[in-house]
């Protein structure tokens, strides 16, 4: 007997969203070396000329970087905002520690979203 429940169409399309922006990252060369330098050759107007060589996995992922980033952001600020301790009442012996609970999903505090975000950033 299967007891498995297909996938909720909405949560398939996200997941397959947020895997595409994970692809597409990992194939861009990554500018951390190359910023370094450059931040020396900034100009008086606060540019920096340059020439690149740009691979196609990398005008992909720049063509969305900055709206993929603002989103990761605004995701992660909703969910501090729903996953925050709250003091779970009750009775106990450490009054200085009173036991915590998260206040959106009711896990003892720091529930499993919060490590998760913690974890990755
Ligand atoms: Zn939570």
């Amino acid at each position: 007997m299967n007891t498995e429940l297909p996938e909720d169409p909405q949560r398939r399309r996200l997941r397959e969203r947020l895997e595409l922006i994970q692809v597409r990252t990992d194939k861009a060369t990554s500018w951390r070396e190359s910023t370094a330098v450059l931040r020396s050759l900034v100009n008086r107007e606060g540019f920096v000329p340059i020439k690149a060589k740009l691979a196609v996995e990398d005008l992909e992922f720049l063509a969305g970087a900055r709206e993929d980033v603002l989103s990761f952001a605004e995701l992660g600020l909703r969910l501090l905002d729903l996953h925050q301790p709250r003091d779970a009442g009750g009775i106990t012996s450490d009054t200085a520690h009173p036991i915590l609970r998260c206040r959106s999903c009711m896990w003892r505090w720091p529930c499993p979203t919060f490590r998760a975000m913690s974890d990755a950033f």
